[in-house]
């Protein structure tokens, strides 16, 4: 049984693995009496959550254990979609003390934490809350894969699944730092001549043009898409373009604000308000305050609008300048009751999602293999996490060995900034420290 600490889960480098690269010792610092795992992956085509926990059950549920020993927690949730049967057979032996599964409905935004929360607690976390706050702590599974092995080294390597028009869609467990590009050649090379990379899922991921980006510890997948998919296609409209077509085709029909999933969780979220707003001033801002509760799910742009508008960017531009103005709701309205008579019926089927974004034809697997990457030559990015970016612990010249930290986060007035180190994901010579990253070849 793994029993690491608090420290050597910082010192290890655990952050969030699902995306979010939150430091995982700062949140399992919390006091909850109940732990999430959260395994209800639910980018279309993307299937690493799954297969950690499938391979390396006894190690997640180590986590998971660990997790609940560190916040006080006498339950432990594994939250899975109630269509991996054969997961939920596998697991539900090997669960330990406190423990249970929660099979949850293939749809979409399963997996994020709000809905996550509500879906197996029944508890709604508060506009501009953490799951903290209605006392749970939501874990990702590889995140919990990580928290076992903390007391026995650093997180070097990074699962992820390599979907869409690649030969053979995949999970690859590749060491951090090799290139998006190596992971689709690993998946057997595009199958699309101009071949774009959705990282992260075609939902909430982002469109990378440089396909020798590095994996970093939060990459949980690509999704490979021809340029003139729509995905791509929607992605690459321009401001200017957003805001004008809005301006004039938006009949202000609702259906993004009636299936918002924050909306429907209480939250003062109304993406049709936003894009009526866009009406109302000259320079094509958004403006109001609602959307700072937007999660950006994206399903408002790409499932519920009618029109094929694009009410989630104008949220999340709206959103971003409210931030930067520092403004804050102090008390934003909160109908607690809403989700009790609307999340049920509205939620959005997976397989519905897939056909509505064009991805009904790619193959919808995603086995581990146990191919990877050769990692001649790896770029450890300094900040792979949310807070500071890492300050660089070597130079050029020195050699380093695997799991060797190379960075740790900036100290100021003797108090560490929030983040948390990184490390050599293989054996080598450290060539360059530049463009945020530490350049390590074999
Ligand atoms: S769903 Fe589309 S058309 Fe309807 S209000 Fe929202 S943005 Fe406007
Ligand atoms: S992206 Fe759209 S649907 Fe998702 S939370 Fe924001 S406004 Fe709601």
């Amino acid at each position: 049984m793994s029993h690491p600490s608090l420290e050597q889960i910082r010192s290890a480098g655990v952050v969030g693995a699902g995306g979010a690269g939150f430091p995982t010792h700062v949140k399992l610092a919390g006091k909850a009496d109940a732990v999430l795992l959260n395994a209800a992956e639910c980018e279309p085509l993307l299937h690493k959550d799954k297969e950690v926990l499938r391979h390396f059950t006894d190690q997640v549920l180590a986590g998971l254990a660990a997790a609940m020993r560190l916040v006080g927690a006498a339950r432990g949730v594994v939250g899975v979609k109630e269509k991996y049967t054969d997961t939920i057979e596998h697991v539900r032996p090997r669960l330990g003390p406190g423990m249970e599964i929660c099979p949850l409905r293939d749809s979409y935004p399963a997996g994020d934490e709000f809905i996550l929360v509500y879906d197996v607690l029944g508890r709604v976390i508060p506009p501009g809350g953490i799951p903290l706050h209605v006392g749970a702590v939501v874990i990702n599974v590889e995140t919990a894969m990580n928290v076992a092995a903390a007391d026995d080294g650093p997180v070097v390597d990074k699962f992820l699944t390599v979907a869409g028009a690649v030969a053979d869609p995949v999970t690859l467990r590749v060491p951090i730092g090799v290139t998006l590009a190596q992971c689709v050649a690993a998946a057997g090379g595009p199958t699309v001549p101009d071949a774009c990379y959705m990282v992260g899922g075609v939902m909430m991921g982002t469109l990378e043009d440089n396909h020798d980006a590095r994996v970093t510890r939060t990459t949980g997948g690509i999704v490979v898409l021809g340029g003139d998919h729509v995905v791509i296609r929607r992605r690459r409209q321009e401001w200017k373009q957003i805001v004008r077509i809005g301006r004039s085709a938006c009949d202000q029909c609702s259906f993004c604000t009636e299936l918002c999933p924050r909306f429907l969780l209480g939250h003062p979220i109304e993406p049709h308000r936003a894009m009526r707003s866009l009406q109302f001033n000259l320079v094509g801002e958004a403006n109001t305050a609602g959307t700072s509760f937007c999660c950006e799910c994206n399903l408002c742009s790409l499932y519920s609008c009618p029109e094929d508008l694009d009410p989630k960017n104008v949220c999340t531009t709206n959103k971003r300048r409210i931030a930067a103005e520092g403004t804050r709701w102090k008390e934003p309205p909160f109908n607690p009751d809403r989700p009790g008579n609307l999340l049920a019926g509205r939620k959005i089927p997976m397989h519905a999602l897939i056909l509505k974004l064009g991805l009904g034809g790619f193959r919808n697997v995603g086995e581990l293999s146990k191919r990877s990457v050769e990692a001649r030559r790896v770029g450890i990015a300094l900040k792979q996490h949310v807070g500071a970016a890492c300050e660089p612990t070597v130079r050029p010249g020195d050699h380093v060995k695997r799991g060797q930290e190379v960075g740790r986060p900036p100290v100021t007035d003797g108090k560490p900034a929030l983040g948390v180190p990184v490390h050599a994901s293989i054996d080598g010579v450290v060539k360059a420290v530049e463009a945020g990253a530490i350049w390590i070849e074999s």
